[in-house]
């Protein structure tokens, strides 16, 4: 077995402490990574929190992994010991359903195994562990190439790629985003900010809708070409009914009504938050009278996910981090539930090593 150090939560109410596990021996299709930077995502501290009521501790968070290859097992192909890699929030699916055979891992109808707190398939009556750690095994079928475009100091400002950047660029693609749409994004924090790098790229134009005065030059930084406070009726007033396309990323219950009369007729919004709290209910009007719809989307297939890093090489599209040691993070989680990232928390894992 592969000793590993982590961090995990004990209990929805304790902060993350070191914690120690084994990594499963490789199989014969298995990578081992050495993880060198992982991203904090809002949905580490949904799972820490037990927000969806469905936490099994202890829990071990992190699925925006970066690391290189340790060791490979004897069918091992596309990958070999040195390769820098990447992992998302998923380790492996049924891989013979409909959605898996379309690559859309994520929607697996069977059984998809999360990077953590999903069964783990290898071992009896325990979850998988994410990213908050020095190692991991994986799949070579859910392990991603880092694009050599990507230098070495950049390492540390893609990890959110492969979940705030691919749950982002998934639904932009999916709504066909792009020269002559106007998309508006809810919410700066990991996913808004990606999302606005996204839509930019893509060529559409972008209005962002924030609830924090201190990040409106950001937004524009960032490369919104409009940037609204979604707290003050008079300036949402101003930009009603110019929306194609909403991407909403907030991560707290809200009011969604005031973000559909932003939308053109036949427009749609896309909610990313998983919130704790249900959403205060919709007026059903809103959809009526200007056709518009509500839809929700799940990050993205390992083949997308690539497709994404590549366009990102391409673009030199990387997150805006902060880098912290490994013991920060419970006082990282206490701030992203104050709206302070700017824009992503990402772990130097080496750090964890030196503990
Ligand atoms: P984050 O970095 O904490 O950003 C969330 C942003 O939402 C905040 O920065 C803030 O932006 C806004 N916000 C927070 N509380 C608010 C409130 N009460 N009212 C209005 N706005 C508020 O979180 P994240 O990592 O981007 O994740 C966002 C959500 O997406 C989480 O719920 C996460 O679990 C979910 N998620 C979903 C998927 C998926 O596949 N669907 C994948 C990853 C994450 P402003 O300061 O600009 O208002
Ligand atoms: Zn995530
Ligand atoms: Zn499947």
């Amino acid at each position: 077995m592969l000793k590993t150090l982590g961090y995990a939560a004990m209990s929805s109410t304790t902060p993350l402490v070191p914690f120690t596990f084994d990594r499963r021996q490789l199989r014969d299709h298995d990578v081992q990574i050495e993880i060198l930077y992982c991203g904090v995502c809002h949905s580490d501290l949904h799972g820490v929190r037990n927000d969806w009521k469905k936490t099994i501790y202890p829990i071990v968070p992190g699925h925006e992994i970066v690391g290189e290859v340790r060791g490979t097992g004897a069918k091992v192909k596309a990958f070999q010991s040195g390769d820098v890699v990447m992992v998302g929030c998923l380790v492996d699916s049924c891989r013979t359903c409909a959605s898996c055979k379309q690559g859309l891992e994520q929607y697996c109808e069977k059984e998809k195994i999360w990077t953590y707190n999903s069964p783990e398939p290898h071992y009896k009556d325990r979850v998988t562990y994410g990213g908050y750690s020095t190692q991991i095994v994986v799949d070579e079928n859910f392990t991603l190439h880092v694009p050599k475009k990507f230098k070495k100091e950049q390492l540390a400002a893609i990890a959110p790629l492969v979940c705030a950047g691919i749950t982002t660029y998934s639904p932009l693609r999916h709504w066909n985003i792009g020269k002559g749409t106007r998309v508006g994004i809810v919410g700066l924090g990991g996913l808004g900010h990606m999302a606005i790098k996204l839509a930019c790229a893509m060529g559409a134009e972008v209005v962002l809708f924030t609830t924090s005065q201190d990040k409106v030059k950001d937004g524009k930084k960032l490369g919104a070409h409009q940037v609204v406070l979604s707290n003050s009726p008079e300036e949402m007033n101003k930009v009603k009914g110019s929306c194609d396309f909403i991407l909403n990323t907030v991560a707290a219950s809200h009011n969604l009504d005031v973000y559909f009369e932003h939308l053109k007729r036949d427009g749609t919004m896309c909610l990313v938050g998983i919130p704790a709290d249900p959403h205060p209910p919709i007026t059903v009007g809103h959809l009526i009278f200007s056709r518009t719809k509500l839809a929700g989307s799940l990050i993205g297939g390992i083949k997308e996910t690539q497709e994404m890093l590549e366009f990102c090489a391409q673009h030199n599209i990387t997150a805006d981090i902060e880098l912290i040691p490994m013991e920060k993070i419970n006082e990282a989680y206490e701030r992203m539930l104050r709206s302070d990232v700017k824009y992503r928390f990402v772990i130097d894992v080496g750090s964890l090593r030196d503990c």
